[in-house]
């Protein structure tokens, strides 16, 4: 067995993984104790990420589609590159080079990154270059430079060990940064006398475990924080010397939030006027402030002003560039700060240097040993993919991402991708929603098979080492880029000095390091060698320097022209779509806790399914009860852009006009386009990031009476046998008015397909289903059927137990089934349970329910049952009862402030 080093692909805390592997599996992952991002530890994503090393669903070799009637078939490299530069030869020729585009993504490492940005931008000659960070963290970029002249986040992780208070605003941390939630954890065990502060309009459970929750109304963080800056003009609480000696702009910013009355503020943001004051107060009090914020802020069409009236707080006060303080933005993915660094977005140049800077642009040319590069700004997300649809760009390079399914208004994405003339998707996965528009599809290589840097939220570079080979014929992504872009080269510029002549990505890093030079971000200290020597290290950290920095600013100087920082003049404004009578409630998308963006990976886990295992939309029980809906029900959702079928969940977490739905379901887990259907596509002005955080929506209730649920396991009990039947389900997904496949079980890996019609549909649809499931093998299957109640029930049986269920007409007993199936239950009292006029299950059986704890597969049931269990006279439960008595919680703790929550409400109902 061999261990590498590596980061976790996820999410942007950066945590140092240790692979295990026999040289050609990865057979484990652990934390790697010595990455100062996680000392060790990982949340569920991360300690599972082994399961997500397997070869079903991996795109293995170069594909192409002979023309779009036709399935694409497989092409060695070659003659797919060879195709490739011909076709982008052409089209620049005959449209320019703004007529090709390239939608990257925050999960490349830096090396890809930056062979991707040469090449469109050095090579080609265009700007049309965007990542899906665009979606994640623009407004963080917009918001920095804007007030701190330089997209650089002023703070480090340790800085929450220092901070007196942590005001923390959109971001369930708990759930979207787990392992950094630890340390919050700790902080505030360590000194009870920590204040936390979380604004979020749900209360989620970080917002349970902050000292004060503010449960703003959405989109009103700019009149809240210029509401509390009011209020720290008024009671004198700002640092006069700091704001006088190192920033500009303060009597422009008091001439707005003059009006930003307590009461005024309070109304707008719906919260009570003394939380507001009580917010103020704390922030004025504190020895050290520190933020924390993330897509609340950044995924709005004020994205930039939420971002600079919040760190207007931290220039007011002085809260900046000293231990403990500062506003940190917390990065979505685990790679946009790399891919900032390279200037990879469509209005960035190397170095974090702009575009629209002619000095800038000279400095890149003279890098590249080209006489100039373009000063036209490329398209951002949004609009390169109306540019697709419109026809201006004619050819779309899609590498580790998926559109598909994250963009929002998903159905002028799917047009967009229909429309285009030649669409090629990078990817490591080849069921992707987005990957059945490629024409071309490139295999690439993924995490635990590739080289390169990282750069997690704190600005420090890993380097990632690689565990095994990539299957097939995948390549790692920057040599993809590299091959194209040689062969490219010699047909536009042919007989000049080599742009691309990267052998390793150790001389990508290289490059892109002199691109830093004399830059806010200098790494010209850093190299392969000793990032494998001392580990992983924060930027900057020049030539000669012996560490990186931990905290920037430490000296008041900040990278503007002045030197001083500025405040923005930000004031409130609406949401792009109000609310009103048709579409009454305002619609949140977000993170779960076990699952990651698209799920074209922790979708192929089944164990990360228990936590959640459908989209569910939450919404509060009076909004329920308005509608006649109870937990369970199926509702209509609907947009101005498109309408799903979900179930409805009551949640306590929302006030009444305001609903929950997970970003990650796409049309691969569910009918129709995914949870982005019923998105908005309206942009922040500066950053161009779109608004997800917030639509306008209508639900009622969907009467669906026939309903089906079909189970099995994987044929050998293996999870690649679940995850192809799942496969083939997919394809049954748009036939019914409500569908959902996904995967359940531990030991035995289990696949699920729910669906509802109005109607019992076509007998050979369902025919279909049972062939998938292996309910056709008449002799191993048990049936039972009522046609007057319309109810069928097929149980199929093999060495004793059952291995596929399908229950046509009624489905009530889903829940007890899938964990018989799952746990390997034998036959024999099934059958006696199975033909009765009503599935019940064998005595003393019961469903298991929603897993909590993931790590030792600990139940929402059994974590109530003890808590119900305990003596009224006895002291009331805590934390470490749960651990000591079920064990939950004590392995990674990302279900511990779940387990508090659940705590809190036993106690205040034996109360
Ligand atoms: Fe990965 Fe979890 Fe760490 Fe994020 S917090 S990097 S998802 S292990």
């Amino acid at each position: 067995m061999s261990i590498t080093k590596a980061t976790c692909p996820y999410c942007g805390v950066g945590c140092g993984v240790l692979i295990e592997s026999n040289g050609q599996k990865i057979t484990n992952v652990t934390g790697d104790p010595d990455h100062p991002a996680n000392f060790g530890r990982l949340c569920t994503k991360g300690s599972t990420l082994h399961f997500t090393a397997q070869p079903h669903g991996r795109a293995l070799y170069p594909e192409m589609r002979p023309n779009r009637a036709t399935p694409r078939i497989r092409r060695d490299w070659d003659t797919t590159l060879d195709f490739m530069a011909r076709r982008f030869a052409e089209t620049i020729n005959k449209h320019g080079p703004d007529s090709v585009a390239f939608y990257i993504s925050g999960q490349l490492l830096t090396e890809d990154y930056y062979v991707f940005n040469k090449l469109a931008k050095g090579l080609i000659g265009t700007n049309n270059v965007d990542s899906n960070s665009r979606l994640c963290m623009s407004s963080a970029v917009t918001g920095y430079k804007a007030t701190l002249g330089a997209d650089a986040p002023p703070c480090s992780y340790e800085d929450i060990d220092h901070a007196d208070l942590i005001f923390i605003a959109g971001s369930n941390t708990a759930y979207a940064h787990p392992i950094l939630f630890r340390r919050i954890e700790a902080a505030k065990e360590k000194n009870p006398q920590l204040k936390i502060i979380v604004v979020d309009p749900r209360r989620t459970d970080t917002a349970a475990f902050a000292d004060l929750h503010l449960p703003i109304l959405p989109g009103t963080d700019v009149a809240l924080f210029n509401g509390m800056l009011h209020l720290l003009l008024w009671d004198g609480a700002i640092n006069q010397d700091f704001i006088r000696e190192h920033t500009e702009g303060i009597d422009a910013l008091k001439a707005i939030v003059r009006d930003y009355t307590p009461k005024l503020t309070a109304e707008t943001c719906g919260i009570a006027e003394a939380d507001l004051i009580t917010a103020a107060k704390w922030f004025g009090e504190s020895r050290a402030a520190l933020s924390l914020y993330c897509q609340g802020l950044n995924q709005s069409r004020h994205g930039t002003e939420k971002n600079t009236a919040l760190i207007n707080l931290h220039l007011a006060t002085g809260q900046i560039g000293k231990p403990g303080a500062g506003p940190f933005s917390l990065t979505g993915q685990p790679n946009a700060m790399g891919g900032r660094e390279v200037g990879g977005m469509a209005n960035l140049l190397s170095g974090h240097r702009d575009l629209r800077n002619p000095e800038h642009r000279a400095e890149v040319a003279k890098l590249w040993g080209l006489p100039s590069v373009p000063d036209k700004p490329g398209k951002t997300a949004v609009d390169m993919f109306e540019a697709v649809r419109n026809g201006e760009i004619k050819i779309l390079w899609i590498a580790c991402t998926n559109p598909a399914q994250s963009m929002p208004d998903q159905a002028l994405i799917h047009e967009a991708l229909r429309q285009a003339e030649l669409v090629i998707v990078q990817e490591a996965y080849a069921d992707t929603e987005t990957t059945a528009y490629a024409d071309v599809l490139l295999p690439a290589a993924t995490w635990g098979e590739k080289a390169g840097t990282v750069t997690n939220s704190e600005r420090r570079i890993s380097l990632l080492n690689p565990a095994i080979a990539a299957p097939g014929e995948a390549r790692a992504d920057w040599r993809i880029a590299v091959d194209f872009a040689q062969r490219l080269e010699a047909i536009l510029r042919p007989g000049q000095a080599a742009l691309f002549p990267y052998e390793s990505s150790e001389a990508i890093f290289n490059e892109h390091r002199e691109t830093t030079r004399g830059r806010d971000l200098d790494i010209t200290g850093l190299s392969y060698e000793l990032l494998t020597r001392r580990g992983p290290q924060q930027w900057p950290f020049p030539e000669g320097a012996s560490t990186g920095k931990t905290r920037l600013y430490e000296d008041c100087v900040f990278p503007t022209l002045s030197g001083k920082a500025k405040f923005a003049a930000a004031s409130y404004k609406p949401v792009a779509e109000v609310v009103d009578a048709r579409y009454p409630l305002s619609m949140n998308t977000g993170r779960l806790r076990d699952q990651w963006h698209g799920m074209s990976r922790t979708g192929k886990v089944a164990r990360l399914f228990a936590h959640a295992e459908e989209p569910r939309l939450a919404m509060s029980s009076k909004d329920m009860l308005r509608r006649s809906v109870t937990s369970g029900d199926l509702v209509r959702i609907k947009s101005r852009r498109g309408e799903m079928v979900l179930r409805a969940e009551s949640s306590d977490d929302l006030r009444a006009g305001q609903v929950f739905l997970p970003m990650h379901w796409g049309g691969q887990f569910v009918r129709g386009l995914g949870v982005n259907e019923l998105t908005i596509n309206v942009t922040d002005p500066t950053s161009k990031q779109p608004e997800l955080k917030h639509c306008a929506i209508q639900v009622e209730k969907a009467n669906l009476p026939w309903r089906l649920v079909a189970m099995a396991i994987g044929e050998s009990g293996q999870g690649a046998d679940a995850l192809a039947r799942l496969q083939r389900l997919r394809g049954h997904l748009n036939d019914f008015e409500f569908a959902t496949c996904g995967l359940f079980g531990r030991e035995q890996e289990c696949v699920i397909f729910r669906a509802a019609n109005s109607a019992a549909p076509n007998p050979d649809l369902l025919a279909d289903l049972e062939q998938i499931l292996g309910l056709d093998q008449a002799l191993s299957v048990m049936h039972y059927e009522d046609q007057r109640k319309s109810i069928t029930r097929r149980v199929r049986v093999a060495n004793g137990k059952v291995v596929a269920v399908c229950l046509f007409g009624d489905s009530v007993a889903e829940e007890w089934l899938k964990d018989w199936l799952s746990m390997g239950h034998p036959v024999a009292d099934l059958r006696r349970m199975l033909l009765a006029p009503i599935a019940t299950p064998p005595k003393g059986f019961a469903a298991r329910g929603r897993v909590v704890c993931n790590c030792l597969n600990v139940s929402e049931t059994e974590i109530a049952a003890y808590l119900a269990s305990a003596n009224p006279a006895e002291p009331i439960a805590t934390l470490s009862d749960l651990q000591q008595q079920l064990r939950c919680g004590s392995e990674c703790g990302s279900c511990v402030p779940e387990l508090r929550r659940m705590i809190a409400n036993s106690t205040a109902k034996a109360a």
